[in-house]
């Protein structure tokens, strides 16, 4: 059977070598990029890390023990990616700058093309094209008439200067507050846009020690009972708390969260326009030990007054104030509901994936589309996104999508796709499970689709592992 990856991610690097774990040979990763590691290889900025512990978000057949931190910097994470690739043969299985833009099922197999003129095909495609891609950039006014650098927070721009500079960062999301914590010591001043206040669980980053390190080369067992260990406090402390909004863990979170704010802004006002008007976790949580402390360097403002637009010398805000500055970052997020598209993907009897998703993306346990047989998405629309391991989310989805394809390499079936009324079901019962979730509480984020729906995982990690554990068959079509 031949396979065809798209993306060479985290999760398109991980289904390589789970294919050639299993002894199939002829796999194809079509990657965009020149390089691998997908988000890790895109953000590059100051201060980019995970808010996963390291040795958590690692794959279980790849432990490090050379992690520099509990959670380690972003490009520490994107070597490893390169590591792993290199060391399980993935990188001879890569075609770099070949984007695909379109795929077609006939006669049973996907057709495929890429930008450049290619054409190929394969038995199956995995659709490894990840969550948090495309930039999302914001519709304000005057953008293109700032005299300064202007760019996003995915897509920085390493030649410009920050010693000294008037630096204005918009959005107090994850990747914001990773940006302010790392450059407020470099820059002249720092103005931080805040549209909505956040919560911040304060976790400390200590570096692991050369000790622990070294016991760890010598005694892979211990990596793998950390890894255990911080599964289990991380499933338990967050997974399973924000999916039940009143349950222990929750409301320990949130203490942790109001009792961060009291005690680490000293200005009664500053502490005020820093408090949310909504539940902690209601948008993703974000962690950071050093959020605060930062915000109240010297030469560090925080805006609260509405962005009127942008001109020439830096941001006016609604109260008329121009603040004048030299770089605007972007840290505004992504456009969540991409997935695989733009590629133009077309199922059984030429049906249009942008039909289907036309109103906003959907799949049968994230992985499977009706009528887009042999076709299985990673981290696909829906799937848990939470402040949890996505490397061990794409290897539970990996490892049921392999028990389909191994129907399909033992000629137990040719087609497998999940049943309309599978995912209708999934549908429904998600919905109706979004309800009691902490994400529904009185906020605007990125988790919400247009209809103010969670378009994630709504129940408790250990669900989601159990069902992942053996597809059930009654809810394919299988030919
Ligand atoms: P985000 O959480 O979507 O935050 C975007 C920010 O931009 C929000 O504060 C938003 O304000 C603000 N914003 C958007 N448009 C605006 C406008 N027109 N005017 C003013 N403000 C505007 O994006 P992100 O920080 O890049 O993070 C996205 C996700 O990436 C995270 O939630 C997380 O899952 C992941 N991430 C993870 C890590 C990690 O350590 N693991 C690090 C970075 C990112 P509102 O809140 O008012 O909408």
């Amino acid at each position: 059977m031949r396979f065809v990856i798209v993306g060479a991610g985290m999760a398109g690097i991980l289904s390589a070598v789970k294919l050639t774990e299993a002894g199939f040979d002829d796999i194809t990763l079509y990657e965009k990029a020149d390089r691998v590691g997908g988000t890790w290889r895109e953000n590059t900025y100051p201060g980019v890390a995970c808010d996963v512990p390291s040795h958590l978000y690692s794959y279980s057949f790849a432990p490090n023990p050379e992690w520099s931190h509990t959670f380690s910097p972003g490009p520490e994470i994107h070597s490893y990616m390169e590591d792993v690739a290199r060391r399980f043969g993935v990188f001879d299985r890569i075609r770099f700058g070949t984007e695909v833009t379109r795929m077609e099922f006939v006669d049973r197999r996907w057709r495929i093309e890429t930008r450049d003129g290619g054409r190929d095909e394969a038995d199956v495609v995995i659709a490894a094209t990840g969550v948090l891609h495309h930039p999302r950039y914001p519709d304000i006014d005057g953008l293109d008439d700032f005299a300064g650098s202007v760019f996003h927070s995915a897509r920085w721009d390493h030649s410009v200067e920050l010693e000294g500079a008037r630096v204005g960062v918009v959005g107090t999301g994850s990747s914001a507050v990773q940006i302010v914590g790392a450059i407020v010591d470099t820059v002249g001043e720092l103005h931080l846009f805040q549209r909505t206040a956040q919560w911040i669980l304060p976790v400390p980053n200590n570096p692991i020690t050369d000790t622990d390190r070294s016991r760890f080369r010598g005694d892979p067992a211990a990596m793998r009972e950390l890894r255990d260990q911080l599964s289990k406090t991380f499933t338990e402390g967050f997974a399973n708390a924000v999916v039940n909004a009143e349950s222990p863990q929750m409301k320990n979170l949130e203490l942790l969260c109001e009792a961060n704010l009291e005690n680490s802004v000293r200005d009664p006002d500053l502490r005020e326009r820093l408090r949310p008007n909504y539940r902690a976790a209601c948008k993703r949580l974000v962690i950071s030990p050093n959020f605060y402390d930062a915000l109240q360097r010297p030469n560090a403002h925080l805006v609260t007054a509405g962005i009127e637009r942008v001109e020439r010398d830096g941001v006016r805000t609604v109260d008329g104030e121009l603040h004048e500055l030299d770089v605007l970052v972007l840290a505004t997020g992504f456009r969540v509901d991409r997935f695989m598209r733009p590629i133009e993907v077309f199922g059984r009897g030429g049906i249009a994936l942008e039909t289907i998703w036309a109103k906003r993306p959907s799949a049968y346990l994230s992985i499977s589309i009706p009528d887009f047989p042999n076709l299985f998405m990673l981290n696909g629309p829906n799937g848990p996104v939470g402040n949890f391991s996505l490397i061990d989310v794409a290897e539970l989805q990996f490892g049921y999508i392999m028990q389909l394809v191994e129907g399909l390499a033992a000629g137990r079936w040719r087609e497998v796709s999940a049943t309309h009324e599978a995912a209708e079901r999934f549908e429904a019962d998600r919905v109706e499970a979004a309800k009691s979730t902490v994400w529904v509480t009185g906020c605007r984020s990125w988790y919400l689709d247009d209809r103010g729906i969670p378009a994630v995982w709504p129940w408790t990690f250990d669900r989601f592992r159990e069902e992942m554990s053996k597809p059930n068959l009654a809810d394919y079509e299988l030919i």
